[in-house]
């Protein structure tokens, strides 16, 4: 005999699942969309699928959510595969930008809905539509019809609706895309604070690597249907493995270098680095991002990479500056200088001449095309 306790500590389910996708291969004719992806999202973790349009988010997430069956791979939720399983037998939240809620039915009737088809009986129903409003900070919103309330409201709605059954992996593709910027930047930090809560495997689709970089455990950047890198967000910021990552996550300029052994040139110029060289057949490029770059004096030249150049502009952007440098060897440059943090008098003026300083620790060279 088992006590109630005993029972209770049985029937804890967990509230998450990792998903492994494993060789997911599909394409459109001649068109490969997904090709050969390998992808392990741990329970409870957020991760984001960043890539520019077409690179293939939506189908991978597609895939997992089940409309969509790719040609060859494997897709397992903890250790079951879910390859030939219908969508709604997946347990998956979704909440997709045309994924529209129905106008004509109260918030409550929206949100009950996955939860009817589930058979739960009235009384659950009722108290878990409760919370869910609390959660997504509606409250009280119940018996308001959709057409009644704005945009973000009905974002939350649509939230509300994906998460009421309590799935333990949670999909959603650019749910933010249709709101404008302040009520985007909130929605995110709430998003980021339910998921913090509630613990599900969640699985957001974005173009904007600004959102991704606020939201996400870990971010894997795809280009045309391939994962270019997947990692942390300060790692794909500071260490990009290649031009493309570097590129899209954010500001740089990039300076071709030579790779001479293991050792880099920048216009015969040593360059002191941890990156190492791939293969000899590669490009190699030095990622310059304009927040790492330094205006140096010729004392500190011993500790660091530097380039010598003038300025060109000088452009005031609120609470930084951004300097474009013209370097003597011919490539234009960005430097940016946090306003309040810098000694204005030390900032340069347009003609001067500059000695611009970026530090070995931060010095990435990166392979490209
Ligand atoms: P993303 O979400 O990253 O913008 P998608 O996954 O929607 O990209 O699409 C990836 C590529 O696959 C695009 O080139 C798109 O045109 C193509 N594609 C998507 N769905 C289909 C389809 N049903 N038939 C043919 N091509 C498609
Ligand atoms: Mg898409």
């Amino acid at each position: 005999m088992h006590t109630k306790q005993e029972q209770d500590a049985h029937n804890i389910q967990p509230s998450s699942l990792p998903i492994s996708i494993a060789g997911v291969t599909k394409s459109y004719g001649p068109l490969k969309v997904l090709s050969e992806i390998n992808l392990h999202i741990r329970s409870g973790e957020f991760m984001t699928l960043l890539g520019p349009s077409g690179s293939g988010k939506t189908t991978l997430l597609m895939t997992i959510a089940g409309f969509i069956r790719p040609d060859s791979g494997s897709l397992k939720f903890g250790d079951e595969e879910m390859i030939l399983r219908a969508p709604h037998l997946r347990g998956v939240g979704m909440m997709f930008q045309n994924y529209a809620l129905f106008p004509h039915m109260s918030v409550q009737a929206n949100i009950a809905y996955p939860l009817k088809i589930r058979g739960e009986d009235r009384e659950t129903i009722k108290a878990r539509v409760r919370d869910v409003l609390e959660t997504v900070q509606l409250g009280g919103y119940g018996s308001r019809r959709i057409s009644e309330l704005s945009g973000g409201q009905r974002q939350r709605i649509a939230l509300a609706r994906a998460i009421v059954f309590k799935p333990k992996i949670l999909l959603m593709d650019e749910p933010l895309s249709a709101l404008d910027k302040n009520l985007r930047e909130l929605m995110q930090l709430e998003l980021r604070t339910m998921h913090e809560q509630l613990g599900m495997t969640t699985v957001l689709v974005t173009h904007d690597q600004r959102e991704a970089l606020t939201m996400s455990d870990r971010i894997a950047v795809l280009r045309s249907g391939k994962i270019a890198q997947v990692d942390t967000s300060e790692k794909l910021y500071s260490e990009p493995n290649s031009e493309f990552v570097a590129a899209f996550m954010g500001e740089s300029s990039f300076l071709a270098v030579d790779a001479d052994g293991a050792l880099f040139g920048f216009h015969g110029r040593k360059l002191a680095t941890e990156s190492v060289a791939a293969d000899a057949t590669a490009r190699h490029f030095l990622v310059l991002r304009p927040e790492k770059l330094e205006f140096i004096t010729e004392e500190e030249r011993p500790s660091y990479n530097s380039f010598e150049g003038t300025v060109e502009k000088f452009l005031f952007q609120g609470e930084s500056c951004l300097v474009h440098v013209r370097l003597t060897t011919g490539e234009l440059v960005q430097v940016r200088r946090n306003l309040r943090e810098s000694n204005k008098s030390v900032l340069p003026k347009v003609a001067d001449q500059v000695l611009l300083g970026l530090h070995p620790n931060e010095t990435r060279i990166v392979t490209g095309e």
